[in-house]
């Protein structure tokens, strides 16, 4: 293995699963992205940067902006109607009266050889339970069942309980206490919703373990068998795998951005051992 990676994310180990020879040339290549992703790109990234503003929306709505400052700033379509959903959800508007409200906040724990990263849109907490809320500005409601199978859905709760405690006085968080939440702009009223019990994180630390160490021992990273992943893969003129891109929206679910490079180390909560 490379030296230089240090740090996995639900994204990288997502491409590992996915992918191995994209996690190789994602994170110890670091190539940039060569091909187009998906069709029509155009409106793909404009779809993409207006998702991003909207997470900026909500969060200054969590930190104590005033909402009809923030609804003039909704200047689109898709942002006037993502707003609208949101504004009017009693269930999360009503999250800012909790005592514990953390945006764009980002844990981190030691795995193995690695640091497990994880930048959260929101945990809204009450003292007894820790809410996990993801937006997703998808432009189709994935499966509940194609979510809780994610690395997303399983690292999210996972860091929660492993890095926590210092959101709950120092107290280590049960999983018990861990629900998370994905809440669609455009399906206000289908959220997915996964609670956690402490059979599944054990589960899934134990995996993200065996992963670790997988991808710390590996010799080579081959290419998916699965030529269907190729289609929005921004690699394939790499791999020989095609050059026409995927439809949009079949692929939205599998090119979410690498957030790991936004990350502020020094805002990073996490446990010592
Ligand atoms: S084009 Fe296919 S084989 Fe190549 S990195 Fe992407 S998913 Fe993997």
């Amino acid at each position: 293995m490379p030296i230089e990676l240090k740090s996995l994310s639900q994204s990288s180990l997502q491409d590992y699963n996915d992918c191995p020879r994209r996690f190789e040339l994602r994170y110890f290549q670091h190539l940039a992205y060569p091909a187009i992703e998906t069709e029509p790109a155009l409106e793909n990234e404009k779809h993409q940067r207006e998702g991003e503003y909207f997470h900026r929306l909500v969060q200054q709505y969590f930190i104590g902006l005033p909402e009809e400052q923030i609804a003039k700033l909704a200047n689109t379509e898709n942002l006037k109607r993502w707003w609208d959903h949101f504004i009017n959800n009693k269930g999360l508007t009503e999250l800012k009266k909790l005592p514990t409200l953390r945006t764009e906040i980002t844990l981190s724990a030691p795995l193995g050889p690695f640091r497990l990263v994880a930048k959260y849109d929101l945990i809204a907490s009450d003292g007894g339970k820790f809410h996990i809320y993801d937006w997703k500005t998808y432009r189709k409601r994935p499966k509940s069942e194609f979510l809780a199978a994610r690395w997303q859905t399983r690292v999210y709760r996972a860091l929660l309980v492993q890095a926590g405690a210092f959101l709950n006085n120092g107290k280590p968080i049960q999983p018990e206490q861990v629900e998370m939440t994905y809440w669609f702009s455009d399906f206000p009223n289908d959220p997915a919703k996964f609670p956690y019990q402490a059979d599944q994180f054990k589960r899934d630390w134990d995996a993200l373990l065996r992963i670790a160490d997988e991808i710390q021992s590996a010799s080579d990273y081959p290419k998916t068998e699965d030529t269907n992943r190729c289609l929005y893969c921004p690699y394939r003129s790499y791999c020989n795998r095609g050059v026409r891109a995927g439809d949009a929206l079949d692929a939205e679910l599998e090119t979410e951005a690498e957030e790991m490079f936004n990350i502020n180390f020094e805002q990073i909560g996490e446990i010592e051992f």
